[in-house]
């Protein structure tokens, strides 16, 4: 399969540079071509984008949400193939990809039922006649840059919302995820959205992303990435006054008090911080446990994570697969090195070779202090470091001692501990005897100090952020 640009309701071979795509679960196996646009690219993109608005937003909500429908229905009728081309392209286990995909579906049609809701208020007037209402307008032409984590999921979760709106869409992925959305695209073409109101670009983050926040008239632009990015797409956005929302990096803590039910505990711990290979924003990276459990909780993760299955990401008996390029092998192997110099409580092993892909195995490591790259820095892989803490007042410090604010959890059957926590933790969603990650998409999403702007996405947060509120008054009097 090769990538297309979908500009304006064709499609297009950008001519920029190719790039071949491998397996990430076996790295002799070709999974296909990316196309790279050029800045040109997406400066059409944008001008079809515009060209589409006013058509599209003059449509009522129902129409837009039945376009919604027809996407979700043709998703669905395409879903294991696009669960098994996503897991191919970034090596997220079948199991797995088959649920985000169910996630995407249920956002489509979440969303397409927005566009019958109630959008504003009657604000009565203190003169007489007048009608004063607020309602919600579009943003107009909103550009939304995604990573390559959850290539289904948060693509959906910033489109449907974006398009239930009345805006109209340049949508650029991340380069791991380029396939997957190319193939997305062409469903939604079948599904019928009409030409430039989704404009796919295809290419580097660096030039054609930048361009994108640059030179594009935009006004509004939905980020998830790094935070080093989005950082940058902040500054940009606020210097063009475009509305903008970066969604970034985690550094997730679960807290593990000793009256904390192990049998519950140990998987929620292992879900959240293996699955996907850690390659989740709201992965657990740091276990705080209190010191009187340390010991058991240490034991029954040594045994838990040596039975986990490390395999090909198309092995539906996978729980864990490899990380997701080259790259991302890299950057996270930096991290096992430090791992391997502090003190191993446990270590997985893979089903398969290796060294036929990008596979890291699952580790947890004690002994490395708060302040250690290990419990400061988002790994982005399978790593998670145990910290013991005496006490919750100081499990709760711990797990404050971080830039980041995106999710936290707690393990206890104490309930006057576990809503201190709910009260204290600084992050943008806490949950007690749950995983840090599995926030479900109709409740707001994203996090406090530096995992996230101002914004919260899904459920009806996003609403919010991809329109506008108009206060109307009208006055009816003779
Ligand atoms: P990244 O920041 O490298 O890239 C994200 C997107 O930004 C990609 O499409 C990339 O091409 C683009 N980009 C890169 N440089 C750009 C530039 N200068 N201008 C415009 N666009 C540019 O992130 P990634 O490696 O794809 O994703 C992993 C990161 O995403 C992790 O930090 C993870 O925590 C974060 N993430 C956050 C959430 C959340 O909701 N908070 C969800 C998933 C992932």
């Amino acid at each position: 399969m090769q990538t297309r640009n979908w500009i304006g309701g064709e499609w297009i071979t950008p001519k920029g540079e190719q790039l071949t795509v491998h397996n990430p679960s076996d790295k002799q196996q070709e999974v296909g071509v990316l196309n790279l646009s050029e800045v040109s690219d997406v400066l059409q993109a944008g001008e079809a984008a515009r060209r589409a608005l006013r058509g599209w937003a003059g449509l009522t909500g129902a129409q837009r949400g039945e376009h919604l429908y027809r996407m979700a229905a043709v998703l669905e009728a395409h879903a294991e193939e696009i669960a098994t081309l996503a897991s191919s392209e970034m090596g997220k286990p079948i199991s797995e990809m088959k649920g985000e995909v169910v996630r995407g579906i249920h956002l489509l049609r979440y969303y397409a039922a927005e566009g019958v809701r109630a959008i504003g208020q009657v604000i009565p007037s203190t003169q007489t006649q007048v009608l004063q209402y607020t309602k919600r307008v579009p943003l107009g032409v909103v550009g939304i840059i995604t990573p390559w984590n959850f290539p289904v999921a948060i693509p959906i979760w910033k489109i449907a919302p974006a398009l239930i709106c009345g805006n109209t869409i340049v949508w650029k992925p991340a380069e791991y995820a380029s396939l997957t959305a190319t193939r997305m695209a062409e469903l939604f073409e079948e599904a019928g959205l009409p030409g430039g109101v989704l404009n796919l670009v295809i290419g580097r983050g660096r030039t054609v992303g930048n361009a994108l926040l640059e030179q594009v008239e935009l006004d509004g632009v939905s980020f998830t990435g790094s935070t080093a990015t989005g950082k940058h797409v902040a500054a940009v956005c606020a210097s063009r006054n475009i509305k903008y929302q970066t969604e970034m990096g985690g550094k997730n803590a679960a807290i593990v008090l000793a009256d904390a039910d192990l049998k519950t505990t140990v998987p929620a711990l292992l879900s959240g911080a293996f699955r996907s290979a850690g390659q989740k924003c709201t992965a657990t990276s740091r276990i705080i446990v209190e010191k009187s459990a340390y010991d058991r909780l240490a034991s029954a993760l040594r045994d838990a994570v040596k039975d986990l299955y490390v395999g090909h990401a198309l092995d539906p008996k996978s729980y864990l697969g490899p990380v997701a390029s080259q790259d991302q092998f890299e950057k996270v192997s930096s991290y096992v090195k430090l791992a391997d110099q502090a003190e191993l409580v446990a270590r997985g092993t893979a089903q398969v070779d290796p060294a036929s892909g990008h596979y890291v195995l699952p580790t947890v490591v004690s002994g490395v202090g708060a302040d250690h790259p290990l419990v400061q820095e988002e790994i982005f892989g399978p790593v998670a470091a145990l910290l013991p803490a005496d006490n919750v007042d100081e499990a709760i410090a711990l797990c404050n001692k971080t830039v980041y604010g995106l999710s936290a959890a707690i393990f206890t059957q104490d309930l006057s501990k576990a809503i201190r926590f709910l009260e204290e933790a600084e992050a943008g969603m806490v949950r007690v005897n749950l995983e840090t990650a599995g926030v479900e998409y109709q409740a707001p999403f994203g996090g406090m100090k530096w995992s996230s702007s101002h914004t919260r996405e899904q459920g009806q947060a996003a609403l919010d952020f991809y329109s506008q509120v108009k206060t109307c008054a009208v006055y009816y009097g003779g």
